[in-house]
């Protein structure tokens, strides 16, 4: 059985090559694939953007194809940034200064609500692009005062999941492995496959 990971992002990549070898599943990346267009993330909610993103990755690969979309939500600043996570300091910012961007906006705010929770909306696409299956896993938390560890990708180190005094960027990836949004979409996708026994991703 052959599945498409259907993303760019290499800490995304990552996790997913990691929560998906329990999977039967002969997995590949987008990579593996010459002339691949990029999918406009033109949705206005996470699982909008990962359908249209899976659904066209199948498309254009024939393969089954799995995409998440993915980002923060923070409670003072209205849900921002969420759909727009990755582009929240403009298309081509770093890490660093989205968070920076971020803790900047929280400061201003001058609201001491720093709630926050990370979502995940995953696509399952067959070959022909058909949405089989949709997932969204939530990990809540709160927003720290600076950016702390180098573990992880993204906004990492400044998020502090419930239960925990480090930020993602300090804990280990066991622990993000865990109890992340993605874990716990990818949770939801893995029961599905595992149930839907006549599934076939070669067909
Ligand atoms: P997209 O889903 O490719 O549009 O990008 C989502 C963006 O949200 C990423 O580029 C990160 O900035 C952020 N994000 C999503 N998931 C995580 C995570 O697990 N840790 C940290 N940042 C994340």
């Amino acid at each position: 059985m052959k599945l498409l990971v259907g993303t760019n992002n290499r800490g995304k990549i990552a996790e997913l090559n990691e929560l998906l070898t329990v999977l039967p599943v002969q997995l590949f990346a987008l990579i593996n694939f010459e002339n691949i267009s990029d999918v406009a993330e033109t949705g206005k909610t996470f699982a909008e953007n990962a359908i249209l993103k899976a659904s066209s990755y199948a498309l254009q690969t024939g393969f089954w194809s799995l995409s998440d979309d993915s980002g923060l939500e923070v409670e003072a600043l209205n849900g921002a940034p969420g759909v727009f996570s990755a582009r929240y300091a403009g298309e081509k910012a770093s890490d660093q200064e989205r968070m920076l961007k971020l803790l900047a906006e929280l400061a201003e705010t001058n609201d001491n609500l720093r709630r926050a929770r990370f979502v995940c909306a995953m696509a399952l696409s067959d070959k022909k692009g058909e949405i089989k299956f949709l997932a969204e896993g939530v990990c809540n938390g709160t927003i720290a005062f600076e950016p702390r560890g180098t573990k992880g990708f993204g906004y990492d180190p400044l998020f502090i999941p419930d239960g925990y005094e480090q930020t993602f960027g300090e804990l280990s990836s066991t622990v993000k492995q865990k109890i992340s949004h993605r874990a716990r979409a990818i949770e939801k996708i893995m029961r599905f496959l595992h149930t839907f026994t006549t599934l076939e991703l070669d067909q």
